[in-house]
């Protein structure tokens, strides 16, 4: 049954968007300097991760994001893993994480043998909850000269992962100053918000070690890809090391100093990212365009509220998000089935993490923010084509 919120949502969707159909929520823009890039790449010989253009790859991100030293990986999930490796991040741990992210950021947590420790989410940023979070740790953790330890696990709590939801940034001059007072490290999962700034910096140079994913679904891609970024020396030396298999030169060979990794992004990869990333000031302009499209469309809209970050200008605007009123979660799946009915690729967003089988145990805090965020949040069409940017 079509309920009047769901008929209102797909008239205000029909104002913004295109007539064509099927439109899938995200759609990479690819053209003729991607084709340009790549078969240089390919005329080169040089197609994996001994090729010419990772490194160039690298050098425009450092340019671009400012990060002193940049590492291009396989994909964000394993950049995630080894950031994660190279801060120490060790089994016994736990590690602070917002409950509302792509699965990624809590099993780059698994991944090291630690356990993730789910945080809940701010209503004006969908990022971690400063105030929540400073209350959770009060009433819940201690700090010495060690660092911090949840008291009823006792575990170390080793960092705090931030992600910057659907591009928004986080708020991150509260998350910086406790990061700080409880001695945690402090991890960015940029993987959605390349272009993104805060505190007049780039997304993922603001704590001790960030990370980007270059996704087909992120706002630039390279088919799949992933980099870390620090300012750091030494983590990005550990990264780098742990990525390319910890492998050190010996004689006319090599050897390995301990179990790395096999994460390198290949040329081939990079050559497309470095075509995606020179055109990355018009996919913001298009991005923007769109997002504040949709705001003027869903502005006299009763019953749901487009999602509008406070700083709209240091957004990228990666993945529009609709919010229905507490009143109508329950028309969710009305709304998607009204959407998709007329060829208009929404989603919901993403199961939180605690209620996920393998989660289902981790300790958290109350998570009002998130469990509500997840039965209400539709994300709508995102791709740059939908604000008239072409190849
Ligand atoms: C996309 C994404 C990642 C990384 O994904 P990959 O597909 O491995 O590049 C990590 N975290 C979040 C929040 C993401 O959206």
């Amino acid at each position: 049954m079509t309920s009047d919120l769901a008929r209102s949502v797909l008239d205000a969707c029909r104002r913004v968007l295109p007539a064509q159909r099927p439109l899938p929520l995200h759609e990479p823009m690819l053209g003729a300097s991607e084709r340009a890039y790549v078969d240089e790449c390919l005329r080169s010989g040089w197609i994996s991760t001994a090729g010419p253009f990772v490194e160039r790859f690298e050098a425009a991100l450092t340019t671009l994001t400012g990060a002193r030293h940049v590492v291009a990986t396989v994909n964000g999930t394993c950049a995630l893993h080894a950031a994660l490796l190279a801060i120490g991040v060790a089994p016994g741990d736990e590690v602070l994480v917002p409950s509302l992210t792509f699965v990624a950021t809590a099993n780059a947590i698994a991944y090291c043998g630690a356990t993730p420790h789910f945080v809940d989410v701010s209503t004006r940023t969908l990022g971690v909850d400063p105030t929540a979070l400073e209350a959770h740790l009060s009433a819940h953790a201690e700090r010495d000269a060690a660092g911090a330890r949840n008291r009823t696990t006792g575990r170390p709590l080793k960092a705090l992962i931030v992600m910057h939801t659907f591009g928004h940034p986080a708020d991150m001059a509260a998350l910086r100053a406790l990061t700080a007072r409880w001695g945690l490290l402090l991890v960015e999962d940029a993987a959605e918000s390349l272009g993104s700034s805060c505190l007049e910096r780039h997304t993922g140079t603001l704590g001790d070690i960030g990370i980007l994913s270059f996704n087909g679904n992120k706002i630039v891609t390279t088919g799949g890809g992933g980099a870390i970024l620090t300012d750091d020396p030494r983590l990005a030396r550990c990264a780098r090391h742990l990525c390319t298999t910890a492998r050190i030169a010996a004689g006319a060979g090599f050897v390995h100093d301990r179990v790395g990794y096999n994460y390198r992004m290949p040329s081939l990869n990079a050559a497309l990212g470095l075509a995606q990333l020179e055109r990355l000031p018009q996919l913001l302009t298009a991005k923007r365009l769109l997002a504040h499209r949709y705001t003027e469309a869903f502005a006299d809209l009763a019953g749901a509220t487009f999602f509008r970050p406070t700083a709209p200008e240091d957004s990228n605007h990666w993945l529009n998000a609709l919010v229905l009123g507490p009143e109508h979660a329950d028309s969710l799946s009305d709304v998607l089935a009204t959407l998709d009915g007329d060829g208009i690729g929404a989603r919901p967003v993403w199961t939180p993490m605690h209620q996920l089988t393998m989660y289902a145990n981790a300790p958290r805090m109350a998570l009002t923010n998130v469990e509500s965020f997840a039965r209400r949040i539709v994300n709508l069409p995102s791709s740059p084509a939908l604000a008239g940017l072409t190849a």
